[in-house]
Protein backbone atom coordinates (compact mmCIF):
# COMPACT_ATOMS: atom_id res chain seq x y z
CA UNK A 1 0.00 0.00 0.00
CA UNK A 2 1.24 3.48 -0.81
CA UNK A 3 0.85 6.68 1.22
CA UNK A 4 1.74 10.43 0.71
CA UNK A 5 2.41 13.13 3.22
CA UNK A 6 -0.08 15.46 1.31
CA UNK A 7 -3.17 15.76 -0.68
CA UNK A 8 -4.37 17.55 -2.98
CA UNK A 9 -6.56 20.21 -2.07
CA UNK A 10 -9.28 19.45 -4.65
CA UNK A 11 -9.69 15.97 -3.29
CA UNK A 12 -9.84 17.00 0.52
CA UNK A 13 -12.65 19.33 -0.59
CA UNK A 14 -14.53 16.07 -1.85
CA UNK A 15 -13.99 14.35 1.95
CA UNK A 16 -14.97 17.69 3.12
CA UNK A 17 -17.94 17.49 0.98
CA UNK A 18 -18.98 13.94 2.51
CA UNK A 19 -18.47 14.01 5.82
CA UNK A 20 -20.69 15.97 8.02
CA UNK A 21 -17.60 16.54 10.77
CA UNK A 22 -14.52 18.50 10.44
CA UNK A 23 -11.38 17.74 8.30
CA UNK A 24 -7.75 19.12 8.77
CA UNK A 25 -4.63 18.76 7.00
CA UNK A 26 -1.36 20.08 8.11
CA UNK A 27 -1.07 23.63 8.18
CA UNK A 28 -4.68 24.09 8.83
CA UNK A 29 -5.84 26.25 12.22
CA UNK A 30 -7.50 23.45 14.05
CA UNK A 31 -4.97 21.02 13.16
CA UNK A 32 -2.61 20.61 16.16
CA UNK A 33 -5.46 20.39 18.41
CA UNK A 34 -7.44 17.80 16.08
CA UNK A 35 -4.29 15.35 16.60
CA UNK A 36 -4.04 16.01 19.89
CA UNK A 37 -4.00 12.86 21.75
CA UNK A 38 -4.98 12.78 25.48
CA UNK A 39 -1.36 11.73 26.35
CA UNK A 40 0.27 15.15 25.71
CA UNK A 41 3.57 13.81 25.04
CA UNK A 42 2.74 12.44 21.83
CA UNK A 43 2.74 14.13 18.64
CA UNK A 44 1.50 12.43 16.21
CA UNK A 45 1.38 14.22 12.23
CA UNK A 46 -1.16 12.29 10.12
CA UNK A 47 -1.71 13.68 6.73
CA UNK A 48 -5.15 13.94 7.43
CA UNK A 49 -7.61 14.31 10.53
CA UNK A 50 -11.48 13.40 10.43
CA UNK A 51 -13.42 14.31 13.16
CA UNK A 52 -16.60 11.88 12.72
CA UNK A 53 -19.63 13.06 13.86
CA UNK A 54 -21.59 9.88 13.20
CA UNK A 55 -20.76 6.28 11.56
CA UNK A 56 -21.77 7.60 8.03
CA UNK A 57 -18.70 9.82 8.57
CA UNK A 58 -16.67 6.76 9.30
CA UNK A 59 -17.46 5.00 6.46
CA UNK A 60 -16.87 8.30 4.06
CA UNK A 61 -13.58 8.42 5.67
CA UNK A 62 -12.71 4.83 5.08
CA UNK A 63 -13.54 4.51 1.86
CA UNK A 64 -11.46 8.15 0.93
CA UNK A 65 -8.75 6.91 2.65
CA UNK A 66 -8.67 3.46 0.89
CA UNK A 67 -9.18 5.35 -2.57
CA UNK A 68 -6.19 7.43 -1.67
CA UNK A 69 -3.98 4.60 -0.52
CA UNK A 70 -3.70 6.06 2.95
CA UNK A 71 -3.76 4.14 5.98
CA UNK A 72 -6.67 4.16 8.96
CA UNK A 73 -5.78 5.05 12.83
CA UNK A 74 -8.73 5.15 14.30
CA UNK A 75 -8.73 6.60 17.93
CA UNK A 76 -11.01 8.31 20.39
CA UNK A 77 -9.59 9.74 23.34
CA UNK A 78 -5.97 9.19 22.35
CA UNK A 79 -5.42 7.75 26.28
CA UNK A 80 -4.10 4.78 24.36
CA UNK A 81 -1.50 6.19 21.93
CA UNK A 82 1.28 5.65 23.48
CA UNK A 83 2.29 2.01 21.59
CA UNK A 84 0.94 3.34 17.92
CA UNK A 85 3.20 3.78 15.41
CA UNK A 86 4.17 6.83 13.69
CA UNK A 87 1.24 8.15 11.42
CA UNK A 88 3.11 9.72 8.77
CA UNK A 89 0.93 9.95 5.40
CA UNK A 90 -1.94 8.22 7.56
CA UNK A 91 -5.68 9.41 8.13
CA UNK A 92 -6.06 10.19 12.14
CA UNK A 93 -10.04 9.01 12.49
CA UNK A 94 -11.24 10.41 15.59
CA UNK A 95 -14.67 9.71 17.06
CA UNK A 96 -14.47 11.62 20.10
CA UNK A 97 -17.51 13.67 18.77
CA UNK A 98 -19.22 10.47 18.67
CA UNK A 99 -20.60 10.39 22.64
CA UNK A 100 -24.38 9.17 22.40
CA UNK A 101 -25.28 6.49 24.76
CA UNK A 102 -28.43 5.26 25.32
CA UNK A 103 -29.16 2.52 28.35
CA UNK A 104 -32.53 -0.11 28.44
CA UNK A 105 -32.69 -0.78 32.13
CA UNK A 106 -35.06 -3.31 31.01
CA UNK A 107 -32.58 -5.45 29.11
CA UNK A 108 -30.00 -4.28 31.32
CA UNK A 109 -27.71 -2.97 28.18
CA UNK A 110 -26.03 -0.11 27.14
CA UNK A 111 -25.25 1.29 23.68
CA UNK A 112 -22.02 3.69 23.45
CA UNK A 113 -21.19 5.76 20.77
CA UNK A 114 -17.26 4.77 19.60
CA UNK A 115 -16.04 8.23 20.93
CA UNK A 116 -18.02 7.97 24.55
CA UNK A 117 -15.68 7.78 27.82
CA UNK A 118 -16.65 5.69 30.36
CA UNK A 119 -18.52 8.90 32.65
CA UNK A 120 -20.77 9.00 29.84
CA UNK A 121 -22.00 6.03 30.35
CA UNK A 122 -21.35 5.16 34.54
CA UNK A 123 -23.26 7.99 35.34
CA UNK A 124 -26.76 7.45 33.35
CA UNK A 125 -26.21 3.59 34.17
CA UNK A 126 -26.01 4.70 37.75
CA UNK A 127 -28.93 6.49 38.00
CA UNK A 128 -30.89 3.10 37.19
CA UNK A 129 -28.82 0.79 39.80
CA UNK A 130 -26.64 -0.70 37.36
CA UNK A 131 -23.24 -0.32 36.53
CA UNK A 132 -20.87 -1.32 33.64
CA UNK A 133 -17.84 -2.65 33.24
CA UNK A 134 -15.52 0.53 33.55
CA UNK A 135 -12.11 1.17 34.38
CA UNK A 136 -10.56 3.48 36.99
CA UNK A 137 -10.92 6.49 35.11
CA UNK A 138 -14.09 8.58 34.31
CA UNK A 139 -12.58 9.97 30.92
CA UNK A 140 -10.87 6.92 29.20
CA UNK A 141 -12.42 5.32 26.10
CA UNK A 142 -15.24 2.96 26.29
CA UNK A 143 -14.11 1.81 22.73
CA UNK A 144 -10.44 1.54 23.25
CA UNK A 145 -10.41 0.13 27.24
CA UNK A 146 -13.21 -2.68 25.91
CA UNK A 147 -11.47 -3.68 22.70
CA UNK A 148 -8.17 -3.91 24.35
CA UNK A 149 -10.05 -5.94 27.29
CA UNK A 150 -10.89 -4.18 30.28
CA UNK A 151 -10.06 -4.66 33.89
CA UNK A 152 -11.84 -2.50 36.39
CA UNK A 153 -13.50 -2.79 40.01
CA UNK A 154 -16.05 -5.42 39.31
CA UNK A 155 -13.62 -7.37 37.03
CA UNK A 156 -13.14 -10.27 39.22
CA UNK A 157 -16.93 -10.61 40.06
CA UNK A 158 -17.73 -9.84 36.51
CA UNK A 159 -14.55 -10.67 34.08
CA UNK A 160 -13.16 -8.64 31.22
CA UNK A 161 -15.81 -5.38 29.63
CA UNK A 162 -14.42 -6.95 26.51
CA UNK A 163 -16.47 -10.24 27.25
CA UNK A 164 -19.76 -8.47 28.18
CA UNK A 165 -19.99 -7.08 24.95
CA UNK A 166 -23.14 -8.35 23.11
CA UNK A 167 -22.99 -6.61 19.49
CA UNK A 168 -20.46 -4.28 17.79
CA UNK A 169 -21.31 -1.49 14.70
CA UNK A 170 -18.30 -1.77 12.78
CA UNK A 171 -16.73 0.39 9.12
CA UNK A 172 -14.42 -2.31 7.99
CA UNK A 173 -11.52 -1.71 6.12
CA UNK A 174 -13.58 -1.97 3.02
CA UNK A 175 -15.80 0.91 4.07
CA UNK A 176 -18.87 -1.49 4.39
CA UNK A 177 -21.03 -1.03 7.56
CA UNK A 178 -21.59 -4.23 9.51
CA UNK A 179 -23.83 -4.72 12.62
CA UNK A 180 -22.18 -8.25 14.28
CA UNK A 181 -22.91 -10.02 16.89
CA UNK A 182 -22.55 -13.77 17.72
CA UNK A 183 -24.60 -14.99 14.98
CA UNK A 184 -23.71 -12.00 12.39
CA UNK A 185 -20.33 -11.97 11.44
CA UNK A 186 -18.75 -13.89 14.33
CA UNK A 187 -15.20 -13.91 13.56
CA UNK A 188 -15.66 -10.09 13.68
CA UNK A 189 -17.66 -9.62 16.59
CA UNK A 190 -14.86 -12.47 18.38
CA UNK A 191 -11.72 -10.11 16.91
CA UNK A 192 -12.96 -6.61 18.47
CA UNK A 193 -13.77 -8.55 21.89
CA UNK A 194 -10.11 -7.95 23.47
CA UNK A 195 -8.19 -8.48 20.68
CA UNK A 196 -7.90 -4.62 19.92
CA UNK A 197 -9.18 -2.41 16.95
CA UNK A 198 -7.34 -4.25 13.84
CA UNK A 199 -9.96 -5.23 11.91
CA UNK A 200 -12.04 -2.22 11.52
CA UNK A 201 -13.37 0.88 12.41
CA UNK A 202 -16.00 0.67 15.68
CA UNK A 203 -19.01 2.80 15.70
CA UNK A 204 -20.66 1.54 18.11
CA UNK A 205 -21.05 -1.00 21.20
CA UNK A 206 -23.50 -2.24 23.02
CA UNK A 207 -22.60 -4.07 26.29
CA UNK A 208 -24.42 -5.71 29.15
CA UNK A 209 -24.98 -3.76 32.66
CA UNK A 210 -25.01 -5.22 36.19
CA UNK A 211 -27.03 -4.59 38.98
CA UNK A 212 -24.85 -2.70 41.49
CA UNK A 213 -26.15 0.03 42.89
CA UNK A 214 -23.91 1.03 45.39
CA UNK A 215 -19.91 -0.41 46.62
CA UNK A 216 -18.54 0.16 50.14
CA UNK A 217 -15.04 1.41 48.80
CA UNK A 218 -12.41 3.41 49.24
CA UNK A 219 -8.80 3.58 50.43
CA UNK A 220 -6.12 2.93 52.80
CA UNK A 221 -3.19 5.52 52.96
CA UNK A 222 -0.15 5.00 54.55
CA UNK A 223 3.19 6.72 54.63
CA UNK A 224 5.82 5.25 51.73
CA UNK A 225 8.13 4.13 54.67
CA UNK A 226 5.78 1.60 55.48
CA UNK A 227 5.52 -0.18 51.90
CA UNK A 228 7.13 -3.13 52.26
CA UNK A 229 4.98 -3.60 54.92
CA UNK A 230 1.89 -2.42 53.15
CA UNK A 231 2.59 -4.61 50.08
CA UNK A 232 3.34 -7.71 51.82
CA UNK A 233 0.07 -7.68 54.22
CA UNK A 234 -1.85 -6.56 51.24
CA UNK A 235 -0.77 -9.85 49.07
CA UNK A 236 -1.43 -12.43 51.64
CA UNK A 237 -5.11 -10.84 52.19
CA UNK A 238 -5.89 -10.88 48.30
CA UNK A 239 -5.56 -14.74 48.90
CA UNK A 240 -8.51 -14.66 51.24
CA UNK A 241 -11.07 -12.46 49.67
CA UNK A 242 -13.99 -13.80 47.75
CA UNK A 243 -14.59 -12.71 43.88
CA UNK A 244 -17.22 -9.77 45.43
CA UNK A 245 -13.80 -7.63 46.13
CA UNK A 246 -11.38 -6.18 43.74
CA UNK A 247 -8.51 -4.55 45.00
CA UNK A 248 -4.71 -3.31 44.21
CA UNK A 249 -1.44 -2.06 46.30
CA UNK A 250 0.20 1.00 45.24
CA UNK A 251 2.97 3.22 45.42
CA UNK A 252 1.70 6.85 44.80
CA UNK A 253 3.92 9.91 45.13
CA UNK A 254 1.81 12.72 44.70
CA UNK A 255 2.73 16.04 43.12
CA UNK A 256 2.60 19.39 45.05
CA UNK A 257 -0.26 20.38 42.75
CA UNK A 258 -3.22 22.71 44.40
CA UNK A 259 -6.07 20.93 43.17
CA UNK A 260 -5.02 18.02 45.69
CA UNK A 261 -6.18 18.70 49.05
CA UNK A 262 -3.46 19.49 51.39
CA UNK A 263 -3.07 16.49 53.78
CA UNK A 264 -1.81 14.18 50.97
CA UNK A 265 0.00 17.49 48.26
CA UNK A 266 3.04 16.35 47.70
CA UNK A 267 3.53 13.46 50.11
CA UNK A 268 4.18 9.86 49.30
CA UNK A 269 2.20 6.91 50.39
CA UNK A 270 2.10 2.77 50.12
CA UNK A 271 -1.99 2.74 49.48
CA UNK A 272 -4.69 -0.42 49.64
CA UNK A 273 -7.67 0.45 47.02
CA UNK A 274 -10.30 -1.57 47.03
CA UNK A 275 -13.83 -2.22 46.05
CA UNK A 276 -16.50 -4.57 47.52
CA UNK A 277 -19.72 -5.84 45.92
CA UNK A 278 -21.65 -5.64 49.65
CA UNK A 279 -22.54 -3.68 52.33
CA UNK A 280 -20.09 -1.75 55.20
CA UNK A 281 -20.44 -4.00 57.69
CA UNK A 282 -19.09 -7.26 55.74
CA UNK A 283 -16.82 -4.63 54.00
CA UNK A 284 -15.41 -3.33 57.14
CA UNK A 285 -14.85 -7.02 58.63
CA UNK A 286 -13.02 -8.32 55.73
CA UNK A 287 -10.93 -5.28 55.90
CA UNK A 288 -10.22 -5.90 58.83
CA UNK A 289 -6.65 -7.14 58.67
CA UNK A 290 -5.31 -4.22 56.45
CA UNK A 291 -7.24 -1.79 58.81
CA UNK A 292 -5.59 -3.21 61.76
CA UNK A 293 -1.89 -1.98 60.28
CA UNK A 294 -3.25 1.46 61.31
CA UNK A 295 -3.52 3.87 58.16
CA UNK A 296 -2.85 7.47 58.31
CA UNK A 297 -6.09 7.55 56.23
CA UNK A 298 -9.15 5.73 55.77
CA UNK A 299 -11.28 7.09 52.74
CA UNK A 300 -13.51 3.28 52.61
CA UNK A 301 -17.67 4.40 52.56
CA UNK A 302 -20.52 3.51 51.00
CA UNK A 303 -20.87 4.71 47.42
CA UNK A 304 -23.36 5.01 44.81
CA UNK A 305 -20.95 2.83 42.03
CA UNK A 306 -20.58 5.97 39.45
CA UNK A 307 -17.98 7.27 42.09
CA UNK A 308 -16.02 4.23 41.63
CA UNK A 309 -13.88 6.11 39.36
CA UNK A 310 -12.87 8.55 41.73
CA UNK A 311 -11.39 5.93 43.92
CA UNK A 312 -7.94 5.39 41.40
CA UNK A 313 -8.07 9.45 41.82
CA UNK A 314 -6.53 9.26 37.82
CA UNK A 315 -6.33 12.60 36.30
CA UNK A 316 -9.44 14.91 34.75
CA UNK A 317 -7.27 16.49 32.47
CA UNK A 318 -4.97 15.34 30.19
CA UNK A 319 -1.51 14.98 30.54
CA UNK A 320 2.04 14.05 29.73
CA UNK A 321 2.91 10.52 30.56
CA UNK A 322 4.51 7.11 30.04
CA UNK A 323 4.62 3.93 31.44
CA UNK A 324 4.42 0.80 31.19
CA UNK A 325 2.85 -2.67 32.63
CA UNK A 326 2.90 -6.78 32.79
CA UNK A 327 0.67 -9.45 33.74
CA UNK A 328 2.08 -11.14 36.52
CA UNK A 329 1.72 -15.04 37.11
CA UNK A 330 2.48 -14.46 40.45
CA UNK A 331 3.50 -11.88 42.78
CA UNK A 332 5.34 -13.59 46.11
CA UNK A 333 7.44 -12.06 48.84
CA UNK A 334 10.59 -11.62 46.81
CA UNK A 335 8.59 -9.82 43.92
CA UNK A 336 7.39 -7.43 46.66
CA UNK A 337 11.08 -6.87 47.76
CA UNK A 338 12.21 -6.43 43.95
CA UNK A 339 9.58 -3.69 43.72
CA UNK A 340 10.02 -1.62 47.01
CA UNK A 341 13.69 -1.41 46.34
CA UNK A 342 13.19 0.43 43.03
CA UNK A 343 10.09 2.29 44.09
CA UNK A 344 9.60 2.70 47.87
CA UNK A 345 11.18 4.73 50.47
CA UNK A 346 14.86 4.71 49.66
CA UNK A 347 14.55 5.06 45.75
CA UNK A 348 15.19 7.78 43.51
CA UNK A 349 12.58 7.60 41.13
CA UNK A 350 10.23 10.07 38.67
CA UNK A 351 7.62 7.65 38.68
CA UNK A 352 4.78 8.76 40.02
CA UNK A 353 2.61 5.70 40.53
CA UNK A 354 3.48 1.59 40.77
CA UNK A 355 0.51 -0.60 41.39
CA UNK A 356 -0.38 -3.94 41.41
CA UNK A 357 -3.99 -5.43 40.59
CA UNK A 358 -5.16 -8.74 42.60
CA UNK A 359 -7.08 -10.78 39.36
CA UNK A 360 -8.17 -13.92 39.83
CA UNK A 361 -12.11 -14.54 40.49
CA UNK A 362 -13.81 -14.47 37.20
CA UNK A 363 -10.87 -13.19 35.14
CA UNK A 364 -9.92 -16.22 35.63
CA UNK A 365 -12.62 -18.78 34.52
CA UNK A 366 -13.15 -19.10 30.33
CA UNK A 367 -16.04 -16.69 29.96
CA UNK A 368 -19.02 -18.36 27.84
CA UNK A 369 -18.76 -17.26 23.90
CA UNK A 370 -16.04 -14.96 25.23
CA UNK A 371 -13.53 -13.35 22.16
CA UNK A 372 -9.90 -12.97 21.94
CA UNK A 373 -8.94 -13.21 25.54
CA UNK A 374 -11.48 -15.77 26.86
CA UNK A 375 -9.81 -16.22 30.14
CA UNK A 376 -6.83 -14.87 32.32
CA UNK A 377 -3.93 -17.20 33.84
CA UNK A 378 -2.09 -14.37 35.84
CA UNK A 379 -3.16 -13.39 39.03
CA UNK A 380 -1.55 -9.69 39.21
CA UNK A 381 -1.44 -7.16 36.87
CA UNK A 382 1.45 -4.16 37.53
CA UNK A 383 1.52 -0.74 36.31
CA UNK A 384 4.54 1.95 36.75
CA UNK A 385 4.13 5.30 34.83
CA UNK A 386 4.93 9.03 35.58
CA UNK A 387 4.22 12.74 33.94
CA UNK A 388 6.95 14.07 31.58
CA UNK A 389 6.22 17.82 31.49
CA UNK A 390 9.36 18.60 30.35
CA UNK A 391 10.77 16.53 26.88
CA UNK A 392 14.04 15.35 29.09
CA UNK A 393 11.73 13.70 31.50
CA UNK A 394 9.97 11.25 28.56
CA UNK A 395 13.52 8.84 28.39
CA UNK A 396 13.80 9.16 32.30
CA UNK A 397 10.21 7.95 33.19
CA UNK A 398 10.01 5.39 30.37
CA UNK A 399 13.61 3.99 31.73
CA UNK A 400 12.64 4.16 35.09
CA UNK A 401 9.01 1.94 34.16
CA UNK A 402 10.85 -0.71 32.31
CA UNK A 403 13.27 -0.84 35.35
CA UNK A 404 10.60 -1.98 37.17
CA UNK A 405 9.20 -4.44 34.59
CA UNK A 406 12.18 -5.82 33.86
CA UNK A 407 12.74 -6.29 37.75
CA UNK A 408 9.52 -8.23 37.70
CA UNK A 409 10.32 -10.32 35.01
CA UNK A 410 10.96 -13.76 36.62
CA UNK A 411 6.74 -13.12 37.62
CA UNK A 412 5.55 -12.56 34.17
CA UNK A 413 3.34 -14.02 32.25
CA UNK A 414 3.54 -15.63 28.86
CA UNK A 415 2.15 -12.37 27.29
CA UNK A 416 1.50 -9.22 28.78
CA UNK A 417 -2.17 -7.26 29.48
CA UNK A 418 -3.14 -5.42 26.32
CA UNK A 419 -4.38 -2.10 27.63
CA UNK A 420 -1.18 -1.63 29.63
CA UNK A 421 1.49 -2.71 27.19
CA UNK A 422 2.99 0.89 26.27
CA UNK A 423 5.55 0.28 24.28
CA UNK A 424 5.20 -0.84 20.49
CA UNK A 425 4.40 -4.20 20.76
CA UNK A 426 2.56 -6.73 17.80
CA UNK A 427 -0.56 -8.02 19.18
CA UNK A 428 1.37 -11.24 19.62
CA UNK A 429 3.01 -9.49 22.75
CA UNK A 430 -0.35 -8.71 24.47
CA UNK A 431 -2.66 -12.04 23.60
CA UNK A 432 -3.24 -16.02 24.04
CA UNK A 433 -1.06 -17.43 21.26
CA UNK A 434 -4.23 -19.02 19.69
CA UNK A 435 -6.00 -16.14 19.74
CA UNK A 436 -3.23 -14.09 18.28
CA UNK A 437 -3.13 -17.03 15.72
CA UNK A 438 -6.83 -16.69 14.69
CA UNK A 439 -6.67 -12.67 14.81
CA UNK A 440 -3.99 -13.27 11.74
CA UNK A 441 -6.44 -14.96 9.79
CA UNK A 442 -9.34 -12.92 10.23
CA UNK A 443 -7.33 -10.08 9.63
CA UNK A 444 -6.59 -11.38 5.69
CA UNK A 445 -10.13 -11.57 5.58
CA UNK A 446 -11.38 -8.35 6.75
CA UNK A 447 -7.80 -6.29 5.98
CA UNK A 448 -5.07 -8.07 3.73
CA UNK A 449 -3.88 -5.14 2.99
CA UNK A 450 -3.29 -3.54 6.73
CA UNK A 451 -5.22 -0.49 6.07
CA UNK A 452 -5.73 -0.28 9.64
CA UNK A 453 -3.22 0.97 12.60
CA UNK A 454 -3.82 -0.06 15.47
CA UNK A 455 -2.62 -0.54 19.17
CA UNK A 456 -0.90 -3.16 18.53
CA UNK A 457 -0.75 -4.72 15.25
CA UNK A 458 -1.56 -7.65 13.95
CA UNK A 459 0.36 -9.13 10.85
CA UNK A 460 -2.64 -10.92 7.84
CA UNK A 461 -2.00 -14.26 8.06
CA UNK A 462 -0.67 -15.97 4.39
CA UNK A 463 -0.46 -19.29 5.72
CA UNK A 464 3.25 -18.72 6.49
CA UNK A 465 5.12 -19.20 9.93
CA UNK A 466 7.13 -15.78 10.49
CA UNK A 467 10.31 -15.68 12.92
CA UNK A 468 9.94 -14.22 16.58
CA UNK A 469 12.73 -11.47 17.54
CA UNK A 470 13.80 -11.12 21.22
CA UNK A 471 10.10 -10.22 23.02
CA UNK A 472 8.49 -13.19 21.60
CA UNK A 473 6.93 -11.04 18.51
CA UNK A 474 6.51 -12.02 14.94
CA UNK A 475 9.12 -9.76 12.78
CA UNK A 476 6.86 -7.84 9.74
CA UNK A 477 8.28 -8.69 6.65
C1 LIG B 1 -5.46 7.22 33.32
C2 LIG B 1 -5.66 5.86 32.69
C3 LIG B 1 -6.39 4.89 33.38
C4 LIG B 1 -6.59 3.63 32.81
N1 LIG B 1 -7.29 2.68 33.50
C5 LIG B 1 -7.49 1.45 32.96
C6 LIG B 1 -8.22 0.44 33.66
O1 LIG B 1 -8.68 0.64 34.78
N2 LIG B 1 -8.35 -0.77 33.07
C7 LIG B 1 -7.89 -1.03 31.81
O2 LIG B 1 -8.12 -2.13 31.32
N3 LIG B 1 -7.23 -0.09 31.12
C8 LIG B 1 -7.00 1.13 31.66
N4 LIG B 1 -6.28 2.07 30.99
C9 LIG B 1 -5.73 1.74 29.67
C10 LIG B 1 -6.74 2.07 28.59
O3 LIG B 1 -7.79 1.12 28.63
C11 LIG B 1 -6.06 2.03 27.20
O4 LIG B 1 -5.12 3.08 27.14
C12 LIG B 1 -7.09 2.17 26.10
O5 LIG B 1 -6.45 1.92 24.87
C13 LIG B 1 -7.70 3.55 26.07
O6 LIG B 1 -8.76 3.59 25.16
P1 LIG B 1 -9.20 5.01 24.55
O7 LIG B 1 -10.28 4.73 23.57
O8 LIG B 1 -9.43 5.97 25.64
O9 LIG B 1 -7.83 5.43 23.83
P2 LIG B 1 -7.45 5.66 22.30
O10 LIG B 1 -6.02 6.06 22.30
O11 LIG B 1 -8.41 6.59 21.66
O12 LIG B 1 -7.59 4.23 21.64
C14 LIG B 1 -6.63 3.24 21.89
C15 LIG B 1 -6.62 2.26 20.75
O13 LIG B 1 -7.88 1.58 20.70
C16 LIG B 1 -8.26 1.35 19.35
N5 LIG B 1 -9.49 2.10 19.07
C17 LIG B 1 -9.99 3.17 19.72
N6 LIG B 1 -11.17 3.54 19.16
C18 LIG B 1 -11.38 2.69 18.12
C19 LIG B 1 -12.42 2.54 17.15
N7 LIG B 1 -13.49 3.34 17.14
N8 LIG B 1 -12.32 1.55 16.24
C20 LIG B 1 -11.25 0.71 16.22
N9 LIG B 1 -10.23 0.80 17.12
C21 LIG B 1 -10.32 1.78 18.06
C22 LIG B 1 -7.12 1.87 18.47
O14 LIG B 1 -6.22 0.80 18.19
C23 LIG B 1 -6.49 2.90 19.36
O15 LIG B 1 -5.13 3.14 19.02
C24 LIG B 1 -6.06 3.34 31.53
C25 LIG B 1 -5.33 4.31 30.84
C26 LIG B 1 -5.12 5.55 31.41
C27 LIG B 1 -4.32 6.57 30.65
Amino acid sequence: MTTSDTIAGHDLETLREAVTGEVFAPGDAGYDQARQAWNLAIDERPAVVVMAESAADVAQAVRFARTHGMRIAPQGTGHGAEPLEPLRGAMLLRTSRMRSVRIDPVSRTARADAGAMWQDVTVPTGEHGLAALAGTSPNVGVTGYTLGGGIGWLARRYGLAANSVTAAEIVTPSGRFVRTDASHEPDLFWAVRGGGGSVGVVTALEMRLYPVRELYAGALFFPLQRAAQVLHAWRAWTDTVPDEVTSLGRILRLPPLPEIPEPLRGRDFALVEAAYLGDADAGSELLGPLRRLGPELDTFATIPAPRLQQVHMDPDQPVPNQGDGAFLADFPAAAIDELVALAGPDADTPLLSIEVRHLGGALARPAPGAGAQPDIGARYLMFAGGITPTPELVGTVRAHAQAVKDALAPWHASYDYYNFEETPAMASAVLPAASYRRLREIKASYDPDQAIISAHPVWPSRGDTRPNNSHGNEMES
